[in-house]
């Protein structure tokens, strides 16, 4: 069977993580099955739908290399066809206006009360409710409006299709039956003319149906007729609501699966009467679990970066960014999590997408992100370290060839290109100190008889080599009968003002060794003991 799916966004100006996965799924589902990816842009809500969102999107999606097979299908273009598919189905019956004298009423797709025959429906058993005394009860064309008692011995309103009331039986508190929706009371039921209402009624048997449907990622899947109402298709204003495109586009795109947000399942049962009622074979149904925050939470905006942009201005690699979405509630089975976007179309299953929530974590992105830099060839890690350093503020300071040599020292230190904020004590001789390195490195005389030691080594000396450099300052702790590696972390707060960076005879050698005896006496001065 041929496979097609599609990816049909809303456009709403940020493309968040969660929208994002799901185009990526869809878009590994039909690479691995040699299929062919759909674009369709639910452009209907005409506010948030603005060019510029529209462009944010395939910016996205092209910076992802999410790349589509056919024209992207824009779903205000289909108006006029959703509106021929709305009259098909108002042809067969399975429609009416809310207010039959009105013409701007709001057109209702009925949920057909003869539907026994339909592949997912099925009937599940006898139904008997008991109604709470003396409350209103109404069966008309939308279906019943009935009340039962809560937990609470509180009245609820309850409003559902007449198709979840197969056999409906009204009963008094005697027993007696008030009103049974049957072949002879339900044509006029359907088309209007009659309306059954009372105050007396006690309780109602019915025969109980289901919609079913097997979900690639979530099982098997139900819900009680009795629970559903019948829906718009069409607003007053005549325009066509989102059911009804949907299906219509999905139809018409000839898409064969639909993977998406789990949000939408209580839509799939609405979707499968208009699939079915409009001649077209249901398709291949697959619901994503949610992404969310460590509380369980839908993952948003107030749980940090997460619109694709954001990831895309803090320096994360379009193709860490992917590698990481995938393992975002799926896993190719084995212990492998980074892998190359052919590994990933070769091992895609939907099917072994997870079925609850999937959380997402910041750290464990930036770790990804790490190793595809560790990865790449020094030449492009530097051109791409070149080009984000231009928002950095020493970067005014930082000429070329030595930041050159500052990036393959720290790529191995670099996770996210927002660690390149941390490189600046390489370009900014005036340095910020840190007070507890300070204190702790910087604090006892012997500590600064050895700083002093080594500007004065530093400053006469040749050194061409981190080794050089290295058994300088082996010798100068032997020489101040220091311990060894004692006088490192010194140095490193003298000439970085940090207490953590790269390797510090490297960093010594980038800095120059003049620069580096510079510091040290600058520092000293800077902070002296108290
Ligand atoms: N426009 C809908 C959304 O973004 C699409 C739903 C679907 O994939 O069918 O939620």
């Amino acid at each position: 069977m041929e496979f097609r799916a599609r990816f049909a966004p809303s456009p709403t100006g940020q493309v968040h993580i969660g929208n994002i996965r799901t185009a990526i799924f869809n878009w590994l589902c039909c690479r691995h099955a040699g299929g062919t990816f759909l674009l369709r842009i639910e452009d209907t809500d005409l506010e948030r739908s603005t060019k510029q969102a529209i462009d944010t999107l395939l910016e996205c999606m092209q910076w992802l290399g999410l790349d589509y097979d056919e024209e992207p299908m824009y779903q205000t273009k289909q108006c006029a066809k959703h509106l021929a598919a709305a009259e098909t189905i108002r042809t067969q019956g399975n429609a009416y206006k809310a207010d039959p004298a009105v013409e701007a009423s709001p057109l209702y797709f009925r949920i057909p009360v003869d539907c026994d025959d339909f592949p997912f429906v099925r009937t599940v058993g006898n139904a008997e409710v008991t109604l709470a005394a003396e409350q209103h009860f109404l069966v008309n064309r939308a279906g019943l409006t009935f009340f039962t008692l809560s937990a609470k011995g509180k009245p609820v309103e309850t409003q559902a299709c007449l198709a979840g009331f197969k056999d409906l039986k009204v009963y008094d508190a005697d027993g007696n039956i008030l009103f049974a929706l049957n072949a002879e009371t339900l044509p006029g039921i359907l088309d209007g003319s009659a309306t059954f209402e009372c105050d007396n009624a006690a309780k109602i048997t019915y025969t109980k149906r289901e919609v079913f449907y097997h979900d690639m990622v979530k099982g098997d899947l139900s819900k009680p007729l009795d629970s559903m109402r019948d829906f718009i298709i069409i607003r007053s204003d005549g325009s066509p609501v989102f059911h009804l495109a949907n299906v219509w586009d999905d139809i018409d795109q000839r898409v064969t699966h639909i993977v998406r947000g789990d949000d939408h399942v209580e839509n799939t049962y609405r979707h499968l009467f208009l699939f079915h009622l409009l001649g077209y074979p249901v398709p291949v149904y697959a619901h994503l679990p949610m992404i969310v925050n460590k509380q369980g939470k839908p993952y948003s905006k107030r749980d940090g970066d997460a619109f694709v942009g954001d990831f895309r201005d803090k320096g994360i690699l379009p193709e860490a960014l992917f590698n990481y979405l995938t393992l975002i509630g799926w896993a190719p089975g084995d212990d492998r999590e980074k892998m190359s976007k052919a590994e990933l179309v070769e091992a895609f299953q939907i099917e072994r997408a997870q079925h609850s929530p999937a959380q997402f974590d910041q750290a464990k992105l930036a770790n990804m992100n790490g190793l595809y830099i560790a990865e790449m060839p020094d030449e492009r890690f530097i051109e791409l370290a070149w080009d984000f350093a231009q928002r950095m503020d020493w970067f005014s300071k930082a000429e070329k060839v030595k930041f050159d040599d500052v990036a393959k020292l720290m790529k191995s230190r670099t996770k996210v290109f927002t660690d390149l904020a941390a490189w600046g004590y390489f370009f900014n001789n005036e340095l910020e100190y840190d007070a507890k390195g300070v204190r702790k490195f910087m604090g006892t005389t012997e500590q600064r008889d050895g700083l002093n030691k080594l500007a004065e080594g530093l400053e006469s000396g040749t050194f061409n080599t981190p080794e050089d450099v290295e058994n300088f300052i082996r010798a100068t702790e032997q020489a101040c009968g220091m311990g060894e590696f004692q006088l490192n972390q010194p140095l490193r707060v003298a000439a970085t003002g940090t207490t953590v960076g790269a390797g510090m005879y490297e960093t010594v050698l980038i800095l120059g060794t003049a620069e580096t005896a510079k510091r040290i006496r600058t520092a000293l001065e800077k902070n002296p003991l108290a």
